[in-house]
């Protein structure tokens, strides 16, 4: 059946700016690293899409190794932007990346302009587009001098593949020093993507001081924590998962975890939100961040996660408990 967007697509998102850049982002975006490789019928990958987009979902986030196999997620988006969404090519923002190992030999890892460039080449012909709208360094190089990284997202966007550039996981110290030599390029960083939740700070020791200095944006990943911050564990604490999650551990988890989540779970509850819903809007009230990136293996989940932004405001006793949960 054809794909006709929801006329209603933008009726009650507010897209909030990145930075001081002239891009916006809807508070909760999607993020395609799992639930959308080749281990998932197609179907259902593009009832999520299809749905998340008659929602004012605008941004979807991808990665080269995405998968599994690596390189299917953006494969299968592919498919899905040109039997589906092809028309609204210029109402999305796609992302890709580079920076994880994603092929074999010293060319296919880290930050090298020769990586890098071949790469951003491969996610663009994976996803059938001529450019994308950002594209990230994934992660920091501990060898290639940091100009070299920088220079060849540069060379992207000055040969139309991206029209912005970003970095994730960089430090405090790194993410200083890559907008430097950015900014002196001429094509400035306008957006850090980290992993932020409420059991997951490290941004908050110096981090969000760098970007709001610098004029760039967050885009925070794993705001549920993987799902840790939602109704999942809060029975036994084992959880049902659509899929194995290599970077999680099997076990249960442990007792004094699922007795914090399930004090997290009764404050939303008080404030009339699913624990997943709050953990977004936590991370949602840190001015620097633009937008939550969340994945989703149903359609419900995302209904659930795009209701966040209606909650109340946080008042301090609440922010308080969050915190003293949360150090447990
Ligand atoms: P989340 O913390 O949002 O976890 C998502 C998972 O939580 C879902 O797959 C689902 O699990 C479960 N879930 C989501 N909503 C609900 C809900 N309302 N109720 C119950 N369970 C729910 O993030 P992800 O780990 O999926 O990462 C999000 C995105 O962040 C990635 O797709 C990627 O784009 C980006 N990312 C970037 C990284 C980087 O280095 N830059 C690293 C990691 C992620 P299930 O599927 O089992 O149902």
């Amino acid at each position: 059946r054809p794909y006709a967007a929801a006329g209603d697509r933008y009726a009650t998102t507010d897209y909030r700016q990145v930075g001081t850049s002239g891009v916006y982002l809807p508070p909760v975006s999607l993020g395609l690293w799992w639930n959308f490789g080749d281990n998932i019928p197609f179907d259902r990958q593009r009832e999520l899409l299809r749905h998340a987009f008659d929602r004012g979902v605008t941004h979807f986030d991808l990665a080269n190794n995405y998968g599994p196999p690596y390189g299917s997620a953006e494969t299968n988006f592919g498919r899905a932007m040109r039997e589906d969404l092809h028309p609204y090519r210029d109402e999305l923002i796609v992302s890709s990346k580079a920076g994880w190992d994603m092929w074999p030999g010293p060319y296919g890892d880290l930050g090298s302009r020769k990586y890098i460039l071949a790469s951003a080449e491969q996610s663009l012909r994976r996803m059938g587009l001529d450019y994308v709208d950002i594209f990230y360094s994934h992660r920091p190089d501990p060898v290639t001098p940091i100009e070299e990284t920088i220079g060849a997202l540069d060379t992207l966007v000055r040969q139309g593949k991206a029209r912005y550039v970003g970095i994730s996981q960089y430090d405090e110290k790194q993410t200083a020093v890559a907008a430097a030599v950015a900014r002196s390029l001429g094509t400035p960083l306008i957006i850090h993507q980290p992993s932020y939740s409420i059991v997951n700070r490290w941004v908050e020791d110096g981090l969000t001081g760098v970007l709001a200095q610098e004029g760039m944006g967050a885009i925070a990943f794993t705001p549920l924590a993987q799902g840790v911050l939602t109704d999942k564990y809060l029975g036994d604490g084992r959880a049902q998962r659509a899929q194995r999650r290599s970077s999680l551990p099997d076990a249960p988890l442990p007792h004094a975890a699922v007795s914090a989540l399930r004090g997290l779970n009764l404050i939303a509850k008080e404030r009339g939100q699913t624990l997943a819903q709050m953990s977004i809007q936590w991370v949602l009230r840190e001015p620097t961040v633009a937008s939550a990136l969340i994945g989703a293996s149903r359609v419900e989940q995302l209904d659930d996660n795009l209701a966040a932004v209606n909650g109340p405001a946080f008042d301090t006793e609440e922010l308080e408990r969050i915190d003293a949960l949360a150090d447990t």
